[in-house]
């Protein structure tokens, strides 16, 4: 068998003896002690009777000199450093009342420290080894007494009842007051107020308190550093893996009642059943020892507070050291003994000690409170932030959406205004394009009247000439008559014997004379009129009336001719003669010949000193011209800034009516001017000597007089007359007719222009050609009859008749009778099929200035009126004037001297390099580099600002500028 020693769990048991005091020295003089110790042995023995003892082991053994740190040492350091280490503990002091237990256990030494007691001791080892921080150390002090258990921290409490859990069987005192001490000094405070309370509780009680069991529990509470690792229950704490660990032990210090027997301590006066509930506490525990100590089956430790108290103490779980104290004493020997052998079983109880080590909800649970305090702020704290974030940001949504409303609104403001203001423009747009249009028609329109004007000019000259033509016929239709009275002298001499009819013819043709005296005198003061128109003639107008002049004077000659043979009738009229009266008649209408010869000289004197008028009146006409041209200049430069062309155009309407005026003037005075002279010239002088301005008004009354008395239609049939001469006559008559606009009509349903046309086709005669051509061409003014013209093969016949003569007026006619007809752009196309474009350009072979002229007229009509139609739409392609190499025609004579056949010539070419399908033909030609001369040097800045747009406007020129630069 195992020595008992030898259980780690065993309860310790140590012996003390008191030292004798006084009482004992006075009643045990006469006795030896009853005990004698052998610590050295650990034994005690105990003295039988005076020759007998038995001796007993213990596990300390401490005699009356044994120091109280030397005991608490011994028994109870070991306990405490166990309950430190998280056992139970209990230490437990049993002897009779008087032999210290108090002495041992509860001494508070606060005189003399080496006094202190097992509990002082204990709480001073418990408060040097924990941490205040994380361990804690609380006491309850109760006393237990007839089966009562008193809080000796709250005396009021009493009867505080004991809790076990069935479970673990732990034991606690839920009633009961515990103090959480803070240090040594504050413990011993509470265990003078716990003694304090006791001592006034059995007093109040009248008991003593050896009699009732004082108890000191001391609950311990440590953490267990992780770190540390302790064999036992590891694997378990490994289980729950980082869930804290605590250690909750319990230190039991019991100051036990006295364990005398009741009857010997003289408690007198208790009730048996009370004396029964005092002791009831302690024999149970003497019982329970017992059973222990013989291993009974069943420990009676639920027969009272005290055993179930101390369950844990003995059989149970915790380190248990019991100090038992005797006196030494004889008188006290059974006392003593019965001490011993309680002692002695108690040794042979042996308790299996438990760590009572578990896990630490409680902290957990208020860590994880804390934690869950901490979250749940952190959390609030979040959802504050993230609520006022929301705020935030929805007042910036807020904002935005303001913003952008706002944006939207004046975004909305904004695109109305452009859309208004893009409307305007629009509208702005289409007026100035309409304004532009309407200036654009303006400008042709001037371009027109211009061109117009020019034409008037030209036609003006034209019929300067032809009024030369018309002196000339008057002066044939003069021989003619001249003829005629000729043979009226014949008649005369043949009819000798109806002289007195004669005489009457003369009497009549007196009257007749006299009427045109009147007729005459009329037309003088038209002619007056006329004079100033006649200063507008140009110089080659006198040149012709130095011819008409000279053909006058041949006139004389022939006139002095025709006189002769008067003379020569009327000598063979003498012959004739018998009745004197008839030759005196005869000899009278001789003077009035004479008196006609007079008139025709001074006519000529007339007609000279009409020259030096006219000199004066050409110069005035160069002023006109001078006037004219700068009015042009005025336009060309109107053309660009259009309120000033507006504003020149209202002159230029001013001037321009006085400008039609004076060339509707000009141009009847030289019709008026031919009539008068070729046919009335020779009546007219028969009866009076006038002026030659009243020969020259006369002329016009003369045609319409026998355009009158003979009638249009005859002199149409005329035309067709075998006779040459009145061939030639007719046709110069109706071609004088032509120049009128009110007789074209006329003449054209007449038959006058087939008759014309017939002409052309048939005669050989020049003169005929040549007055024909010039017909048509005044015929060709007149739009209507230029289809006409053409639909009757006109321009074949104007071809055919340029090829078959060199005649420079003929030609001229037929030029300017093509020139004409170029002005129609609904007949280019036949003019061109027709030859007449050949034609014109072959004209020039006869070097004439006014030919070529006429021919750059024609070019420049016919280039205008394409590029007029190409802009307005109704034409495309290369010019038709093209392939009649037009163009090198063109570029051979823009040298001319003549300023109006160059200015023609420009215009030609610019209007050709309007039209980009011509762009080849004026690179190859070398047209290109004439247009940018053109632009640069032509002497009309509106040709130069026109060749200037076209050469810009192409971008076929633009791009062989370029390369002729590089
Ligand atoms: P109990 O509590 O067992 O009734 P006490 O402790 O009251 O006994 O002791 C009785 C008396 O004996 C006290 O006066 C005490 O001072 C004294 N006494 C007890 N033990 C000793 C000792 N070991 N040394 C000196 N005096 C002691
Ligand atoms: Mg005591």
């Amino acid at each position: 068998m195992k020595p008992a020693t030898d259980y780690p769990g065993r309860v310790r048991v140590a012996v003390r003896l008191r030292p004798r005091n006084a009482e004992d020295l006075l009643s045990d003089a006469d006795f030896a002690d009853c005990v004698e110790l052998q610590p050295e042995l650990k034994r005690l023995k105990l003295r039988k009777n005076n020759w007998s003892s038995e001796s007993y082991k213990f596990d300390e053994v401490f005699t009356g000199t044994a120091s109280q740190k030397r005991v608490y040492e011994v028994v109870a350091k070991p306990v405490v450093e166990s309950v430190l280490s998280g056992y139970n503990g209990t230490v437990m002091a049993y002897g009779q009342t008087g032999t210290g237990k108090t002495f041992t256990l509860g001494r508070l030494g606060k005189d003399d420290a080496s006094e202190r007691g097992i509990m002082v001791r204990a709480l001073e080892d418990i408060v040097a080894n924990i941490s205040l921080a994380s361990d804690t150390v609380e006491i309850s002090y109760l006393q237990l007494y007839m089966e009562s258990i008193q809080d000796l921290l709250a005396p009021e409490k009493t009867n505080i009842t004991i809790n076990e859990d069935p479970k673990t069987g732990e034991v606690s005192l839920p009633g009961a007051v515990t103090v959480k001490v803070q240090d040594l000094d504050h413990f011993i405070e509470l265990l003078q107020i716990g003694e304090g309370n006791r001592h006034a509780a059995n007093t109040k009680l009248n008991t003593e308190s050896s009699r009732s069991h004082a108890i000191l529990m001391v609950y311990i509470r440590r953490s267990v550093p992780e770190k540390v690792e302790d064999d036992i229950n590891s694997q378990d704490r490994k289980t729950k893996s980082n869930l804290p660990l605590v250690r909750k032990s319990k230190l039991l210090i019991v100051d036990l009642a006295g364990s005398e027997r009741l009857d010997k301590s003289g408690s007198e006066g208790l009730l048996l059943e009370e004396a029964k509930f005092i002791n009831l506490s302690l024999t149970s525990l003497g019982k329970c020892i017992n059973a222990l100590a013989e291993n009974s089956p069943h420990i009676p430790t639920r027969d009272s507070k005290l055993t179930r108290l101390l369950r844990d103490s003995f059989g149970g779980s915790a380190r248990t050291s019991l100090i038992i104290t005797i006196g030494p004493s004889s008188r006290h020997h059974a006392e003593t003994t019965s001490t011993i052998m309680f002692g002695q079983r108690a040794m042979k109880i042996v308790n299996v000690v438990k760590l009572k080590e578990e896990f630490d909800y409680e902290s957990l649970y208020r860590k994880l409170e804390t934690q869950v305090d901490h979250f749940t702020a952190e959390i609030d704290r979040q959802q504050k932030l993230r609520e006022s974030e929301k705020y935030d940001l929805e007042k910036q949504l807020r904002d935005c959406h303001d913003s952008f409303n706002e944006t939207r609104k004046n975004l909305v403001t904004r695109s109305e205004f452009l859309e208004q203001k893009n409307t305007r423009l629009e509208l702005d747009i289409e007026e100035a394009l309409a304004e532009l249009n309407c200036q654009k028609d303006q400008n042709s329109l001037l371009e027109d009247k211009i061109a117009d004007l020019e034409m008037s000019l030209k036609q003006n000259k034209q019929n300067q000439l032809e009024n030369c033509t018309y002196q000339k016929a008057l002066a044939d239709t003069t021989q003619m008559y001249e003829r005629k009275i000729a043979e009226l002298m014949k008649q005369l001499e043949v009819e000798r014997a109806k002289s007195e009819s004669a005489e009457e013819q003369l009497d009549a043709m007196k009257k007749l004379s006299d009427e045109h005296k009147k007729l005459i005198q009329h037309h003088e003061m038209e002619n007056s009129k006329y004079q100033r128109a006649l200063a507008d003639t140009t110089q080659m107008y006198e040149m012709k009336i130095t011819e008409l002049t000279k053909q006058l004077e041949d006139e004389h000659t022939r006139f002095e001719g025709a006189q002769e043979q008067l003379d020569l009738a009327n000598m063979l009229l003498a012959d004739y003669q018998n009745s004197t009266q008839e030759q005196e008649e005869t000899s009278e209408l001789r003077l009035k010949l004479e008196e006609m010869y007079r008139l025709h000289e001074s006519t000529v004197n007339e007609l000279q000193s009409l020259k030096a008028e006219f000199k004066d009146q050409i110069q005035e006409k160069e002023a006109i011209s001078e006037k004219l041209y700068a009015v042009q200049e005025k336009l060309s430069a109107e053309e660009k800034r259009r309120k000033a062309i507006e504003h020149e155009l209202v002159n230029l309407k001013k001037g321009a009516p006085e400008g039609d005026k004076h060339f509707e003037d000009k141009k009847s005075y030289v019709k008026e001017n031919i009539r008068g002279t070729s046919v009335l010239g020779t009546s007219a002088s028969l009866n009076k000597s006038g002026t030659l301005r009243v020969t020259q008004s006369a002329q016009r009354a003369t045609i319409a007089k026998i355009c009158e008395e003979v009638g249009l239609q005859k002199i149409i049939q005329l035309l067709t007359s075998e006779d040459l001469d009145v061939q030639i006559h007719a046709v110069k008559v109706i071609a004088n007719l032509a120049a009128e606009d009110v007789n074209q009509e006329s003449i054209v349903e007449e038959g006058g222009l087939d008759a014309l046309l017939t002409m052309l086709r048939s005669s050989q005669n020049a003169t005929i050609l040549r007055v024909a051509s010039g017909a048509i061409a005044n015929l060709a003014m007149n739009e209507m009859n230029q289809g006409l013209i053409m639909s009757r093969g006109g321009a074949k016949l104007l071809a055919k008749t340029a090829s078959g003569t060199d005649d420079p007026q003929t030609l001229r006619m037929v030029a300017g009778a093509l020139a004409n007809l170029c002005g129609n752009e609904k007949l280019h196309t036949m003019l061109k099929e027709d030859g007449g474009i050949k034609a014109m350009l072959g004209m020039v072979r006869s070097g004439n200035n006014d030919v070529v002229a006429q021919v750059a007229r024609g070019l420049a009509n016919f280039a205008k009126c394409e590029s007029r139609a190409m802009v307005q739409g109704h034409r495309k392609g290369r010019s038709l004037l093209m392939e009649d190499c037009a163009l090198e025609w063109l570029i051979d004579n823009c040298n001319t001297t003549s300023a109006s056949t160059r200015r023609h010539i420009e215009l030609a070419l610019s209007h050709l390099a309007q039209n980009e399908d011509n762009a080849g033909d004026f690179i190859s030609s070398g047209a290109l580099q004439e247009l940018q001369r053109i632009s640069n040097e032509s002497s009309r800045e509106d040709i130069r600002n026109l060749a200037k747009k076209m050469l810009k406007s192409n971008p076929v020129f633009q791009g062989e500028m370029r390369l002729g630069q590089q």
